[in-house]
Formats: C-alpha cells, structure tokens, sequence
C-alpha cells in the first residue's frame, strides 16, 4: 500500500500510529495510506520553520520573486502528472484538475509581483521636518488548513501569498486527498525555497487544534464546511491568533425572462453537474423569475441533463467524475430523500446510478429537483453534490431576496440582458461574489476571493491585496532629523502631538 508521509523540513518524520484510507473514488478501492500527525510532529514543523523564516523574510523581495517565478514554471512543466494524481484521489476529471492547477498558479503568478504588491507608503513633510512611512512585515510562521474539493488550488492561494510575504507556512491539507499538496511541497523545494519554508502536516482534528493553540503560529487560513469554520475561528481567536475561515455555500444562479436560455442551460450544467457539484462556487439552485421562464428553463434543462456524460476520472470524455468517498455518496443520496419527503419534485433521479465496469465507483447521476421552497431543509443546507434545485420566484424583488436571505453568501450570478436590473442586482444582493451572466464568479488572483454570511469567518479575503495584508502586518515610522539647531527644550512636549 502506497504511504503518503508528512513533508518536513528534517526528514523522514517516522511512523504516525494514526493513518487514513485514501480511496479512489472511480474504482471504489482504498489505494493509499496517509499519516496522521500529531502535536508533537507539529513542534517539530514549527521548529524547523522558526529556523529558516527570519533569513527568508530578510530576504530581499526579487530574490523571493524569483523562486515564485521558478516555481511556477515547475508547476506548469508538471501539469499533467500533477491533475493526474488529483484525480485519481478526488474524482474530478483531468480536465477539470488541471483547471483546479491553474487557478491555484495564478495566484504564484501574482505572488511574482511581490516587490511592486508589498510596497509601503510614504508622506513627507507630514509636520515640520516630518515624514511618515508605512511597511508591510511578514506576521511569522502562518498555517492553512484546507477543504478537500481543491487540494492545489486552495493551498497555493494561502501559501503563495503568505511565504511571498516572508512567512514560513505549514500546510495542512486534507486528510482525503492529500498527495497533490506534498507534491506541490516538493516542487516549492526544487524550485529554490529553502527547505522548511513549506512543510505539510497531515491529520484531523487532533492536527487542526494542535494548529489553533500553537503559540508559534500567528495566522491561520481555513476554507471548508461552514461549522467547522465557525469552530476554528473561535478557537484561533481566542489563542490570539489572526484567523480567516471560509466556509460552505448555496449559491442561486438567478434567471431573468430576457436571458439567452440556451447560454443559461449551458452555463447551468457546467455550473452545477461540473466537478459533481463539490465546489464552493456551484451554483445547486437555479431561480427562473416567473412561471413562464420556469417551465421554459425546465423544459431545455431536462434534456441538458439527461446528455450529461458521467465517467471515471481519467475518461476524457466524461463531464464529470465521481464523489469523494461512500460516506459523501451516502450524504448527497440522503439529501434527494429529504427533498422528496418535504415535497420538492423529483424530475431527474440521481440515486442509485452505477457506472457500467465500475459499479464499486462513488457515482451519484444528475439530479433535478423543482418546485423547492425556502422552508426546505435541503434548500437551507449544502448537499454539495451533482444535485441541481429550481426556486421559482414571482418577480425581481423576490429573486434579489432570495440569496440575501439565505444562511450562505459565497456567490450568486444573474442571468440577463438588462442591464439596469444586473447592475441593481450586483449592488443590492447580500452575498460576497456576484456573476453577471458568469456562472462561476471566482474572482482573478488580482482581485480577491471571499464570501459573506456563514460563508466567512473573519474580515480578509483570499489571494490578492486581501491576503496581503491577512499575512503581513503594518508597522508605520513617523520619523524626524533635526537639523542641529534647536535648543532641545519644547514647551509642548506634554502634549499629544499635532502636526499644528
Ligand atoms: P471539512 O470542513 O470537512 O474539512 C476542511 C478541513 O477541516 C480539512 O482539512 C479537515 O481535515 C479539517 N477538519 C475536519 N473535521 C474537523 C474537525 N472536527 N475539527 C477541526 N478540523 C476538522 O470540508 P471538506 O468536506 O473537506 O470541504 C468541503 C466544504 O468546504 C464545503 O462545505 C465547501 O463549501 C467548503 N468550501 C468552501 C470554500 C470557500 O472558499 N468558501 C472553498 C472550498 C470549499
């Protein structure tokens, strides 16, 4: 059985009594073993870390630009092998892996302008021979905890940015696919980083507290599921800690009587089948405004589905793979149950697919359920699965009201050509991330990624000036040289300072 180890600093870091199947969710099989670490293992991640962050934070900006540069020629020269092994331990498809890749490599790619990012500012003549300036420092030693749904995407958001910064940073990914973030580790180290800058610990809750209490670490990211950000952010808080804590989503794709229908549906089965509905930024609920749009939609969504190609996760072909695990599988299936036991409409059946020559696989068909209202359990909740919902609204009103009421505030996305109601939509809409006529809105690395509501936990985006300034802090000089001529007494040095 292939073992997946921790990636540490100094070396080989013996035998974890605690280990983790890792299935491959197309053949149903257990095909690795991964370590599960403990508190003393992470001791030793942050003290190898302490060793090498002061150099690297001294480090001038370019040098530290030019590993982010050889780093991301690495990753582009290993794409392939890279989305392969996503694959196989999560269930996307290669396409849609290297799709998880690249969007995590922009953010390095934006991580190589770290000089220009980093830069403070600076007032002269703020009083009398006083000039004020301002720098960004790196915080120390932060940490990520990561979802398993984008074991590279989301880890290079946080370590990107923060070790660009000058922060040493410990990795810890998810328990159920964690070889692409070791090899990401590994390609970090080859590309030129010192060794200790990036480590990976693995583990589970044992890990994740020993994370939130270490006093070495000052900043903790987290993206998962919206409970156990609350938990952590409370946690991290209360140690002291700066803590930012993505959590789940329900995100409404609202469609206007005037959209172009057919880009609709299109942008709808990619939005909510791709991936098999395991991402954050899905959009499981579709919201035609009026009856007439709702069966217009209903009526092209029904074939659109049923086209849809489910495969295993290399299948070129294939639109989307299976689930993450059988526990996942079981949970998405149980969500179809309670929707139909509250009423919604059970249009496409999902339960119960099995994959011809690979029937042990973790496969869940596409499912459509209409006729869903907000008191539905399963419209509050994420089901995060190949599950796409239809919530008829009467009217504009209603399809604003919607997402802004909803527990959740990842993202949204309008469906229009008009453009009066998106531009009203965008500014009135209570939730974090809004599409216009894009299904899918994951900001670009430049800008900045992050929910409203229980979709975050804390005030700083993901990646961008956001995560900037989540993993540096400001230290601001007010500085003056006094030109020799004063006689060193000042009758108002008992006051506060002005600048007069
Ligand atoms: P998860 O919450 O189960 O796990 C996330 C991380 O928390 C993992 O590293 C895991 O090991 C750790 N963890 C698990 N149980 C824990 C516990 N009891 N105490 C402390 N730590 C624990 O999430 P997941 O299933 O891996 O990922 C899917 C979820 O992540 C979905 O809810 C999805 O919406 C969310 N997500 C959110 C975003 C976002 O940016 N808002 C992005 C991707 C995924």
């Amino acid at each position: 059985m292939r073992q997946i180890e921790h990636f540490m600093a100094d070396g080989a870091p013996g035998a974890s009594a605690r280990k983790h199947q890792i299935w491959n969710p197309s053949t149903g099989e257990v095909q690795a073993e991964v370590a599960l670490g403990d508190a003393a293992l992470l001791d030793r991640a942050v003290a190898n870390a302490l060793k090498v962050q002061p150099e690297w934070a001294a480090t001038n900006p370019q040098k530290r630009a030019r590993v982010m540069f050889r780093y991301k020629e690495l990753i582009e020269a290993n794409m392939q092998e890279l989305a392969e092994l996503l694959a196989s331990e999560h269930g996307k498809v290669v396409d849609d892996a290297k799709g998880d890749v690249q969007r995590g490599l922009e953010v390095i790619e934006y991580a190589c302008g770290i000089p220009h990012v980093m830069k403070g500012e600076y007032t002269q003549g703020a009083g009398p021979g006083i000039d004020v300036y301002s720098m960004r420092q790196p915080l120390g030693i932060g940490a990520g905890i990561t979802p398993f749904n984008f074991p590279a995407m989301i880890p290079m958001w946080m370590f990107g940015m923060a070790i660009a910064a000058g922060n040493a940073f410990i990795l810890k990914p998810s328990e159920r696919d964690p070889s692409v973030p070791v090899r990401l580790a590994e390609l970090f180290r080859e590309a030129g980083a010192p060794e200790g800058l990036l480590q990976v610990v693995h583990g589970d809750k044992e890990m994740v507290d020993a994370i939130l209490d270490h006093p070495e670490i000052s900043a903790v990211s987290f993206v998962g599921s919206s409970d156990i950000a609350h938990y952590v952010y409370k946690r991290g808080v209360a140690a002291g800690k700066r803590v930012q804590a993505m959590g789940g989503a329900k995100n409404h794709g609202i469609v206007m009587p005037d959209a172009d229908l057919d880009m609709v549906v299109n942008d709808l089965a990619g939005a909510a089948f791709g991936s098999a509905g395991e991402r954050c930024m899905a959009l499981p609920v579709v919201v035609p405004v009026g009856e007439d749009t709702a069966e217009r939609l209903r009526e092209k969504l029904i074939p659109a589905i049923n086209a849809l190609r489910i495969g295993v996760s290399n299948d070129p072909d294939a639109h989307y793979g299976p689930v993450v695990t059988p526990e996942h599988k079981a949970r998405v299936e149980q969500w179809i149950d309670t929707a139909e036991a509250e009423g919604g409409e059970i249009v496409i059946d999902g339960r119960g697919f099995s994959l011809q020559g690979h029937e042990k696989g973790f496969f869940v068909g596409p499912t459509l359920i209409d006729h869903v209202t907000t008191e539905m359990e399963s419209y509050k909740e994420e089901i995060f699965g190949p599950v796409l919902q239809i919530v008829r609204a009467k009217d504009f009103e209603e399809a604003v009201r919607l997402p802004s009421a909803h527990q959740y505030g990842n993202g949204v996305a309008i469906f229009t050509r008009n453009g009066h109601a998106a531009r009203q939509f965008a500014s009135r809409v209570n939730v974090g991330m809004v599409g216009i006529n894009v299904p899918i809105p994951v900001p670009v690395a430049y800008h900045s990624f992050g929910g409203w509501k229980r979709s975050a936990f804390g005030d700083t985006n993901q990646y961008g000036t956001e995560g900037l300034k989540f993993w540096t802090k400001v230290k601001t000089v007010t500085q003056r040289w006094p030109d020799g001529t004063a006689d060193g007494s000042d009758e108002n040095a008992f006051v506060i300072p002005t600048m007069g």
